[in-house]
Order: structure tokens, then C-alpha cells, then sequence
């Protein structure tokens, strides 16, 4: 596909890569390299210099900080982040809450939030899970009472990402009983700091703690802070369904995986004086992965350059479906490369992540892998990619 890029789009990806070398430190892109997971206040300097450059919100509407960038150009953009170890733009701001607020928020809440959420001032998490509404969202039950000028907000969040760093949470919330459960359901932002509001952390198998339940009892939150119309929320959360598929595949945070496992599988390990890549079924994964990202990357840039669609794009299902498997195969891979030691080093359970820097630099690898395992549940689990796909592509289970 590169061979494709134009001229333009090639000097851009060197602008681009130079920026990143140049104004990303260092410390921040090593610890992204070897998936060590990094303070708070790290990956707010990351989004601020990305920011300072335009590179945090290009697909926002220009009066809010977006580019006129052709889609192709903010692939390449995303690319480049993952590739060179750059900390994404936080995707809960600049991919979820900041579009819907340029779409459908007041101009008070555009002017109060989008220049601290593009910058990440503001920090927001997603609350939209709950218990019993995953995969069947819609069936979500916290409830928010319209009392004059503020809503009374019950009900509990879970498996919130980062709650427990962020300031305010984007939530869905139901705020009438219709007959159709995807109707009386509206877009509610809260601060986290309200009373009523508790945020309680869940230990994810990776040893770390990114997850978290949050728990609102008789939390009162100003109705300025709906957004949009009462009762669309669930048109709003589906606006968002294939909006911004440039980066969905992920392709260069698998090539950054890859390219780490076969320079890993290169070295002799231990008192081995052969490498990891004389062995033919280990080659044969680790090349097998490489075409498949090559794959990848080309039905990316295919994606990228169709036309956008309305509501769940099966295109967006295959992107996320096989982007998640790869970036796990390639999380396999690289646990291979630590031999038997992965089964002996563990993982640094309950410590904080400025320990964990002082760990071998692979001991990421380990939590890497576990943490892994998510790409197949989160945004939309794989069965239900494959749900959209069996429905739109193949058509199957719909009337003829
Ligand atoms: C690491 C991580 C981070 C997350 N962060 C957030 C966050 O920040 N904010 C947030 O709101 N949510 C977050 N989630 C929640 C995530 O969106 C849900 O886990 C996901 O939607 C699946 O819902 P569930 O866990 O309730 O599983 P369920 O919906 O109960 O599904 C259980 C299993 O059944 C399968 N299944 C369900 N329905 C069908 C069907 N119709 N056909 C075939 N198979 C089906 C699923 O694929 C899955 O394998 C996060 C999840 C993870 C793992």
C-alpha cells in the first residue's frame, strides 16, 4: 500500500515521524515500546505536545481544532503514533465524548469543554456498561430523574477505564420507561467529583489497575450538562459507530509488536547460542502475522478511503475483528520470545507502575499478553462483529 502513498502523503509521514522523534521524550516512547503502563501525567504531556502540533483532534471541525487532512493523511498520522511508541491520543476524549459535543452539544458546552478535552485538561472516562447491559447496551438501567434544574442520578458503571484518573464521566443514562428500550435514554456528562458519585477499582489479569465500577447514589447533576435532546441518547452513542475508522485496525501498533518479536527472536536467549527464528514453526507464526498485517494494512487504507456510512459499518467489523486478533497473535509471539521465563516471572500484582519500571525490560511482555485478551471484548465484542458481518455481508438472518 505504501507504494501507493503520493508524493505529498510520503513527505507528510516523514513531517510526521520527525515531529514525534524529535518532541516526544524519550522515557515516554520507551515505555510505550515496551507496553509498561504510564502515569497519568505522562500521557497528558504526550497529548499536549500532539496537540501543540495539531496531531491530537485532526478529524474535529476546524473551528475546534481540526484539519482539512484527507482521510488517507490522518491514517497516516495514526500510524505513525503507534509506530514510534507514541502514546495515543486519549480515544475517550478525542474519539468518543469531543465529536459528540461538537455534533450535538449546546455552544456553552463546546466552549467549556472541547479546547481542555482536545488537550486533555479534561480528563473523561466512558460510562456506558453496566452489569446487564454490555454487549445488549440498550438495556441499561441507570436512571436520571429530571427534578427542575438538575437530574437525581441512580445507578452503577462498570468496567469504566480509567475512572479512577479522570475528572468527568460521559454517561448513558435512562431518563423515561419507553416500549422500546433503545428510546428514553439520553447523554449525560458528570463530574466525577459530584457527591453521590464513587469510583471503586477492579485489578485486571494484566496486574494492573486500569479498570473500575462506579457506583451514583442520589448524585445531583445540573441539567445544563445534557447533551443534546432528552431521550436521543442512544442516537448519539450510535453517531459514533464508524465515525473515525482511521486508526481502528491498528495497524501500527502491530507492527510495532512484530517488529519487536522477530528483533526479540533474533537474540539468543540465555545460554542458547541458537535464536528463537532457526525454529521453522516459530518463523512460520511470525512471517504468517507480517502477511497478515500487510493484509491489514491494505483493507485499512481501502476502509479509509470509502465513503463513511450510517450506524454499524460491517467494514469498521472486519477492522476491529481481525486488528484485535493480530494484535494478540502478535502479543503470543512475543511471550514465545521470553521462553520458559514467562511462565516463572509473574507479574508485579497490586504495585504501581513507577515500580514496575525498575523490572526487566521485558516483563512487560507478560502483562502485555493478558492485557491482550481485551481487544476481542471491548468496543463491541468479536461475536457481535461477526454478528453485523454475518447480517450485512452475508445476509444471513434477514428476510429475503
Ligand atoms: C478492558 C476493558 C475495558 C473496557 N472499558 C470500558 C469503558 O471504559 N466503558 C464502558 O462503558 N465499557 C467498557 N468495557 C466494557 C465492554 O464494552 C463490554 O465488556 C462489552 O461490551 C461486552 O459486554 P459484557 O462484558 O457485558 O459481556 P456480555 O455482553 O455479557 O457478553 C458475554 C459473551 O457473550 C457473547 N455474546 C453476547 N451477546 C451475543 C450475541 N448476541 N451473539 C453472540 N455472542 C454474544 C459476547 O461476545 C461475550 O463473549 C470494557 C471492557 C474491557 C474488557
Amino acid at each position: 500500500m505504501e507504494l501507493q502513498f503520493n508524493e505529498g502523503e510520503r513527505a507528510f509521514r516523514e513531517e510526521v515521524r520527525a515531529f514525534l522523534l524529535d518532541n516526544i521524550p524519550e522515557r515516554i516512547r520507551q515505555a510505550v515500546y515496551e507496553e509498561r503502563p504510564l502515569p497519568r501525567d505522562w500521557m497528558i504531556e504526550a497529548q499536549q505536545i500532539l496537540n501543540s502540533a495539531g496531531y491530537a483532534v485532526p478529524h474535529w471541525p476546524i473551528e475546534w481544532g481540526g484539519r482539512v487532512w484527507s482521510p488517507v493523511k490522518r491514517a497516516i498520522l495514526a500510524q505513525e503514533i503507534d509506530r514510534n511508541s507514541v502514546p495515543k491520543p486519549l480515544p475517550f476524549n478525542v474519539t468518543l465524548i469531543g465529536p459528540i459535543i461538537a455534533a450535538f452539544g449546546t455552544e456553552d458546552q463546546k466552549q467549556r469543554f472541547l479546547p481542555g478535552i482536545a488537550n486533555l485538561d479534561i480528563w473523561f472516562c466512558q460510562g456506558f456498561s453496566e452489569p446487564n447491559a454490555g454487549s445488549d447496551l440498550a438495556s441499561l438501567k441507570m436512571s436520571a430523574i429530571r427534578e427542575g434544574d438538575h437530574y437525581r442520578v441512580n445507578g452503577r458503571k462498570i468496567w469504566t477505564t480509567y475512572a479512577h484518573e479522570a475528572d468527568w464521566i460521559f454517561c448513558l443514562v435512562r431518563t423515561s420507561r419507553e416500549e422500546r428500550k433503545q428510546q428514553g435514554i439520553s447523554f449525560l456528562l458528570i463530574d466525577l467529583e459530584t457527591p453521590g458519585v464513587e469510583v471503586s477499582p477492579i485489578q485486571s489479569i494484566d496486574g494492573f489497575h486500569h479498570l473500575n465500577e462506579v457506583q451514583f447514589d442520589d448524585a445531583i447533576v445540573p441539567a445544563e450538562n445534557l447533551v443534546g435532546e432528552e431521550g436521543k441518547g442512544w442516537d448519539y452513542a450510535r453517531y459514533l459507530l464508524g465515525q473515525e475508522r482511521t486508526s481502528m485496525g491498528n495497524v501500527g501498533f502491530s507492527r510495532r509488536r512484530l517488529e519487536r518479536s522477530r528483533a526479540l527472536a533474533g537474540e539468543a536467549a540465555g545460554e542458547r547460542s541458537e535464536t528463537l527464528l532457526g525454529d521453522a514453526d516459530f518463523l512460520r507464526r511470525q512471517t504468517w502475522a507480517e502477511i497478515r498485517l500487510k493484509a491489514l494494512e491494505i483493507t485499512q487504507m481501502r476502509v479509509v478511503a470509502s465513503a463513511p456510512v450510517q450506524g454499524a459499518d460491517p467494514k469498521t467489523s472486519i477492522l476491529k475483528t481481525e486488528g484485535g486478533e493480530l494484535l494478540q497473535e502478535a502479543a503470543d509471539l512475543l511471550l514465545d520470545t521470553m521462553g520458559p521465563e514467562a511462565l516463572t516471572a509473574g507479574f508485579p500484582a497490586g504495585i504501581g507502575p513507577e515500580e514496575f519500571y525498575g523490572i526487566d525490560e521485558r516483563s512487560g511482555i507478560l502483562s502485555a499478553y493478558f492485557s491482550s485478551r481485551k481487544y476481542s471484548i471491548f468496543g463491541g465484542s468479536n461475536e457481535i462483529q461477526r454478528n453485523i458481518l454475518a447480517g450485512s455481508v452475508l445476509r444471513l438472518g434477514r428476510k429475503r
